[in-house]
């Protein structure tokens, strides 16, 4: 990969996106002195760098999956604007998961917007995207063809309802994937609403996601309560936790599907219903869709209209895409007469996203580490 100089005020170096005005990166991953981070999935929050800047729930959330050294971490507010170098830099609401974040960089009168993961669509739990004008953006577009249309999240929750109370009339589990940091609360937050803020059953998590409860609930986000799934193996208490586990849902990572450990895990929920939660669910072919029962397509990326919206409403006259079909989307931008191109960067999904950002490539067996790195290849 070559890389020529170039006048940009953002660009891609080995380490990642580079700022050579305010001599920082951005989500960068390879170790670098100063990072910026747009939010805390595996893929843009890596460990190992020297000082990091992130908004306050970021930097937590970092914290907690990346055991930082809290003076190595510096946060800022939303909208809250910092100098560095000869830039000023500010973090915006990407409406992707709880902290994630925009970054907007100002240099001179000139406005770079690097957008990390986002989603349009408001869904009442994260904050919301904000549209920034700018002259350069620089987009996600994990789902930029035009095959990826969201149907309306309120619909999709009802539908979790429904095949809930399908499965309790069956006196069988529903099991839910989604990854843990983000998806699992926001299916936690949507059903709860969709049901008007009572559960018609028990409720329990997987360990990855508990652990992500407790931290976003912390950190004041409405995380419904949700119980440990026991491990007693015997007895009268076994027995109980069985017969609630038939009228459960029972929320958990993507590592618990495809590989041997997982397996074993939900066996104990046997006879159950597996469904994931995911925008490729929309779509035939990922691999994990045959294993489940159930798909519902849920994201917690744009789709193609959202993307489309998103860009248009910066105004921005250059656009790079980066993160999923970056190729295709920036041709169809040049097409609309728009300067566009590609910008190369590391970025692959969540690990475990059920693909959010790696369709047909799931990264090995991810038994335990939810959290773990993502190979970038
Ligand atoms: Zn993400
Ligand atoms: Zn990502």
């Amino acid at each position: 990969m070559a890389h020529p100089p170039t006048d940009d005020l953002l660009q891609s170096r080995p380490e990642g996106l580079y700022c050579a005005a305010g001599d920082f990166y951005i989500d960068p991953w390879k170790p670098v002195q100063r990072a910026l981070v747009t939010h805390a999935h595996s893929d843009h929050a890596k460990p190992g760098h020297r000082h990091y800047l992130a908004q306050s729930d970021t930097s937590a959330l970092m914290r907690e999956r990346l055991g930082l050294d809290p003076k190595a971490l510096e946060s800022v507010a939303y909208g809250e604007k910092r100098r560095i170098g000869s830039v000023t830099v500010s973090f915006h609401p990407a409406g992707h998961i709880p902290g994630s974040a925009q970054i907007l960089v100002e240099h001179k009168g000139d406005r770079w917007v690097f957008s990390g993961d986002y989603k349009t669509e408001a869904d009442g739990f994260c904050a919301p995207f904000e549209a920034l004008p700018c002259r350069v953006f620089i987009t996600e577009s994990t789902f930029g063809l035009p095959i990826y249309r969201w149907p309306d999240a309120g619909g999709v929750f009802t539908g979790m309802l429904d095949w809930w109370a399908e499965n309790r009339r069956r006196g069988r589990c529903s099991v839910l994937v989604g990854y843990a940091l983000g998806k699992a609360q926001r299916l936690l937050h949507g059903i709860h609403t969709a049901c008007g803020g009572a559960f018609p059953g028990p409720v329990f998590a997987h360990g990855a996601v508990l652990r992500m409860n407790t931290v976003l609930r912390d950190l004041g986000h409405p995380v419904p309560e949700t119980a440990p799934v026991g491990t007693a193996a015997k007895g009268r208490k076994a027995a109980a936790e069985k017969a609630a586990f038939r009228q459960a849902l029972v929320l958990a990572a993507p590592s618990v599907s495809g590989n041997p450990a997982g397996e074993a895990w939900l066996r104990r929920f046997e006879p159950y219903s597996l469904a994931f939660a995911s925008g490729w669910m929309g779509i035939r072919g990922p691999r994990r869709r045959r294993a489940a029962d159930r798909g519902f397509v849920l994201s917690d990326h744009a789709d193609w209209d959202g993307l489309n919206a998103a860009v248009r409403a910066t105004g921005a006259e250059r656009v790079l895409a980066t993160h999923g079909y970056a190729e295709a989307y920036s041709r169809w931008w040049r097409e609309q007469g728009l300067e566009a191109g590609v910008l190369e960067t590391a970025f692959v999904g969540e690990r475990g996203e059920i693909g959010e950002g790696e369709p047909e490539r799931e990264s090995g067996s991810a038994s335990e580490a939810e959290d773990a790195e993502s190979p970038a290849s």
